[in-house]
């Protein structure tokens, strides 16, 4: 230490409690960071690196950012997943001897952040804290800071954690130190977050109120876990807080991770934005809260038919009442984020026009309350009278606060003409003295003469009065006494404008510091109902989503599903409703979906581009949309409540790939074998694809048998493999269905129809045709199809023997090979005409190509490049 100046070991003092984090050590009107810190930021936010006499050890690296614009380089930092240390001067420089005092005031974190473009208005942020239990079990307890929401449940596995964690999207994760490395690693791998160590767990007398739903000591101690950790970060008022929620994972429709992503709840496969998912088409909330509990809803879809079938008949209400839903809706418009107000209210960072907005919207509440009765509903009416309007804290705002309050909280403007005795008197003070400030400019004139007399203020001298050069012979008294002098004027003071002067200030000085004083007052008073605000925000957010699921579907014509016990499933006219809004000019086949004690399983069959995958998943959405409570894209449903759904997608099919292997897909597929229940619903899309075809054909087969004699879940299965469809023999409660396709002029014409039955061709070859190959190009593979399944057809005995044991019972497997119809026609003569030596080549290398292990993407990529091949030659 010795060897470095007394300020840079100050530095490093404090830089030892933060070492996971970039120390902003405030010098002057500088944040400065030094030695790794600086190197490393220098890089991630593009400033200079410079560097700063660090005493005898010489020059140390060093960089730094303005304090004025500091924000967003922090708020880059935390972005990237890195956590920032404000450390600050804590005493006046003028005052101190030696080294100013400075102090680490806040720890700004990935899952703390209150404000700036980390903190999305419709999305929570949350932070969350894991314990590990010894009989292998964990607890999870998180928090949203800016809302003050929180939340606890026990879980079984660390699948369950991640698949936790992934949904609430959490940045950063609060662990102990024994944490296994074992888990830490799969945390930091599969979720991405930033990791946080917190030594204590012990429960704080300051965290026992927010505690008492909390039974379960696993439980206490991650909450106390978390709650220590945000205490000491943000070392600040916390009062915000909600009591935290205990829920188990079971008390919601589970879907996994994959499968919200294969399903697109929330964000989209390829842009991983909102734009594209089922929240971006349902979203017509009004409110920030209200875009916020509506992703929570679909995040956690329910699975009591009573939650449900409460929320089915408000939004039924609501859809009845169109003209009260309007006005609602704009009147849900002028409601601010109470939620995050409150928040920032506690943190201590609201200014005037914050309080003027809460003011604006707790002005709503009333109006809304008194709308809502004219709906003629109980339900409504219970919702209009839960909320709380605080009219003691809306009546304070609208006597404290002047109507457009500046930014600053410090120079005053704030408080309203009559709202305190005190302050009006400084203020008619000042305002008087003005005044008298104006009668003297013209008393002055009339005494002296000069028209161009002027009495001005500068923050220098004060009040003073001017007189051109060409004057100044006219000023004879010698009260005037000489201020300053100007190129072409002179500014004097007389006794009487001082005493004016000093007695104008004052008041001013006063007004503007009792202004801040009641201003903070106001803040303190607005703190005590922080609960009922939190409340109130509560019942409007949910109003806001209800009313939001009753405009999306009347206007795109959804019906309220009806709820099932008997575990049947009818759906008519389904859609997929977000296909359905995207696509423009075409119309959308809308298809039936019968599943019921007979027909447990579908087996989807049809050509690529059919409509098989957009199917399945419509009909998975029509579960997730009834069990948050909304109506769904179909005109009669019929619904059983689903405990979980599955999606798994064949990795060839698989749009994220380049992780995606083979591997992943079936431990997909063993997970939502192992998990799945009767009451589940399973997609399953191409599975086995991945692989080449027996294998990856005699696995789906597999599958389906396993899940038709051991699971008997609601299952959809599609498949390219054509011969599966003999399965519907075997298997009874397994039905073939069809996307139906027809020939047109040798063509293939879409029709997006599902039918009774196994599709009877696969359309291959008419894809490529679909995407303009050449007709020569498809002639040529078609006939060259033809020759190969001649030559598979005489293979085929090697092929059973290397299928060796599973000869068996793999009756299907066994047949495939003499099976395989890519083309059934006869195809036309192909082009007599004499190849070229190159064209030769490209026949040979056509030849080679083994079908049977390409997937069908690998099949059209290889097709391309000879056509490229092809065109050059
Ligand atoms: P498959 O899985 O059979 O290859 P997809 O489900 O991916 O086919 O559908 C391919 C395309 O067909 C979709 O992107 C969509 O544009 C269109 N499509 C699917 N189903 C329908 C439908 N019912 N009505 C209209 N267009 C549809
Ligand atoms: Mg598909």
């Amino acid at each position: 230490m010795k060897q470095y100046t007394p300020m840079i070991q100050q530095y490093l003092t404090v830089k030892a409690q933060y070492e996971d984090a970039f120390l902003f050590f405030r010098l002057g009107d500088f944040y400065e960071m030094f030695f790794e810190d600086a190197t490393k930021a220098s890089q991630l936010l593009e400033i200079t690196l410079t560097s700063r006499d660090g005493g005898q050890s010489g020059r140390i690296p060093m960089c730094g950012v303005p304090y004025h614009s500091a924000a967003s380089y922090i708020e880059q930092l935390v972005e990237l997943g890195y956590k920032v240390a404000i450390c600050e001067q804590t005493e006046d420089p003028k005052q101190a001897k030696g080294v100013v005092k400075r102090e680490v005031v806040q720890l700004i974190t990935p899952g703390t952040v209150m404000e700036g473009k980390g903190l999305q208005e419709k999305e929570n942020n949350y932070i969350a804290a894991l314990i590990h239990e010894a009989d292998d079990t964990y607890a999870l307890a998180f928090c949203d800071v800016s809302t003050g929401e929180s939340r606890t449940a026990k879980l079984s596995a660390l699948d369950e954690v991640i698949n936790e964690i992934s949904t609430l999207r959490a940045k950063e994760i609060v662990i102990q130190e024994e944490l296994d490395e074992l888990v830490r690693k799969q945390l930091k791998e599969r979720l991405q977050v930033t990791l946080s160590i917190e030594d204590t767990a012990e429960e704080q007398e300051d965290f026992q109120a927010l505690m008492e739903e909390v039974a379960d000591s696993a439980l206490r101690t991650a909450v106390s876990l978390l709650f220590h950790y945000l205490h000491r970060t943000q070392k600040r008022s916390l009062t915000h807080l909600q009591p935290v929620i205990v829920y188990e994972v079971n008390q919601f429709m589970k879907i996994d991770f994959y499968s919200k992503r294969n399903l697109e709840l929330t964000e989209t496969i390829r842009s991983k934005g909102k734009k594209g998912s089922l929240l971006w088409l349902l979203d017509e909330t009004m409110t920030a809260m209200g875009g916020r509990m509506l992703k929570q809803w679909i995040d956690r879809p329910l699975i009591d038919p009573g939650k449900i079938n409460e929320r089915l008949s408000m939004v039924e209400v609501l859809i009845g009442s169109f003209f009260e839903r309007q006005e609602v809706r704009e009147l849900l418009k002028e409601v601010y984020d109470l939620e995050r107000l409150a928040g920032r209210v506690a943190f201590g960072n609201v200014n005037g026009r914050d309080l003027v907005q809460l003011k604006k919207s707790l002005q709503q509440i009333p109006v809304l309350k008194e709308l809502l009765l004219q709906i003629q509903s109980p339900a409504v009416h219970k919702l209009s009278k839960a909320m709380n309007p605080c009219e003691e804290l809306t009546d304070l705002l609208e006597r404290a606060l002047v109507e457009q309050p500046p930014i600053s909280v410090k120079e005053g403007g704030i408080i309203r003409e009559g709202f305190h005795p005190e302050l009006d008197e400084y203020r008619d003070a000042s305002r008087n003295g003005k005044n008298w400030i104006a009668n003297l400019q013209a008393e002055e004139r009339e005494r002296t003469g000069i028209k161009s007399l002027k009495i001005g203020y500068n923050r220098i001298f004060g009040y003073y009065i001017e007189v051109t050069k060409a004057n100044l012979h006219l000023l004879q008294d010698d009260r005037y006494e000489r201020k300053q002098t100007l190129a072409n004027c002179e500014r004097f003071i007389t006794p009487e404008l001082k005493e004016k002067e000093t007695l104008i200030l004052q008041a001013n000085e006063k007004s503007v510091e009792l202004e801040y004083e009641l201003f903070l007052e106001v803040r303190e008073q607005v703190k005590e109902f922080i609960p009922q605000l939190q409340e109130l925000s509560r019942l409007v957010s949910e109003l806001d989503v209800l009313q939001c699921f009753a405009e999306v579907s009347e206007k795109r014509q959804y019906v309220k599903p009806q709820l099932t016990n008997s575990r049947e499933l009818f759906i008519k006219d389904g859609r997929h409703p977000v296909v359905e809004k995207v696509m423009d000019s075409q119309e959308y086949v809308p298809n039936d979906c019968v599943m019921d004690e007979e027909r447990e399983m579908l087996l989807v069959t049809g050509p690529n581009m059919s409509g098989k995958s957009t199917y399945m998943r419509q009909i998975a959405l029509t579960a997730v949309m009834a069990q948050i409570g909304c109506f769904v894209p179909a005109s009669e449903a019929v619904v059983p409540v689903f405990d979980q759904v599955f999606t798994r997608i064949g990795a060839a099919d698989d749009l994220i790939s380049g992780q995606s292997t083979f591997m992943v897909e079936m431990l997909e597929a063993k997970n939502a074998v192992t998990n799945a229940t009767r009451q589940s619903l399973i997609l399953f899309d191409e599975i086995g694809r991945g692989t080449s075809t027996y294998d990856g054909m005699a696995l789906a087969q597999a599958i389906i048998e396993y899940i038709h004699e051991h699971i008997q879940a609601k299952t959809l299965f599609s498949t390219h493999y054509h011969e599966l469809t003999v399965l519907e023999e075997e298997l009874s409660r397994l039905k073939n269905v069809h996307v139906s396709a027809v020939e047109q002029n040798g063509r293939v014409v879409f029709l997006h129809k599902i039918k009774e039955g196994a599709a009877d061709k696969s359309y291959g070859i008419h894809v490529a045709q679909l995407a303009e190959l050449p007709d020569e190009l498809i002639e040529r593979a078609a006939a060259l199809l033809k020759e190969f399944e001649k030559e598979e057809a005489a293979a085929s005995p090697k092929v059973r023997v290397q299928e060796g044991e599973k000869q068996e019972q793999k009756t299907v497997v066994k047949e495939a090979a003499g099976q395989l119809s890519f083309f059934e026609e006869e195809p036309a003569s192909v082009s007599s005409k004499p190849a070229s030596p190159k064209e030769k080549h490209i026949i040979e290398e056509l030849k080679s190509y083994d079908l049977l292990e390409m997937t069908p993407l690998e099949a059209m990529n290889a097709l391309y490049a000879l056509q490229k091949k092809l065109k050059k030659s």
